[in-house]
């Protein structure tokens, strides 16, 4: 997909999508390019304590304006979980000089996180489906 056609489409959702997740308040900067890791469509960097989140979305991997939607979507529930990433930090200071351990829980923590959000999105999507079967 074009990046200028999902920049647009980006600017013409991002709104709705705050206000579904209760996100008005948060500041969300949007950088597109490839990302570190080439597997990864897209990527949040959420700082709850600011209420700011910048999401990177690699065009390459987008093929339409409905992929585009439920990457928007996934990136920006990382938004509602960001406050656990208190939990990591915590961790991450427990366990100076223990890289490996770290490695390990920090494995089960991203697994959990992304499990976490794409359970969210799972039922926002269903959520949708009904309200759309209503009309
Ligand atoms: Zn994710």
């Amino acid at each position: 997909m074009d990046q200028s056609d999902i920049e647009r489409t980006v600017d013409e959702n991002i709104n709705g999508i705050k206000k579904l997740l209760g996100l008005e308040k948060w500041e969300i900067v949007f950088a597109y390019g490839e990302m570190d890791d080439d597997s990864f469509e897209a990527s949040c960097l959420a700082r709850v304590e600011y209420s700011e989140a910048v999401i990177t979305i690699d065009p390459n991997h987008i093929t339409d304006s409905k992929h585009l939607l439920r990457v928007l979507l996934h990136e920006c529930c990382h938004c509602l979980t960001a406050t656990f990433e208190t939990y990591k930090f915590a961790v991450a200071r427990l366990l100076l000089n223990d890289k490996k351990s770290f490695d390990a829980i920090d494995e089960m923590y991203s697994r959990a996180n992304e499990e976490v959000v794409c359970g969210i999105c799972h039922i926002l999507e269903g959520i949708h489906w009904q309200k759309y079967c209503k009309k």
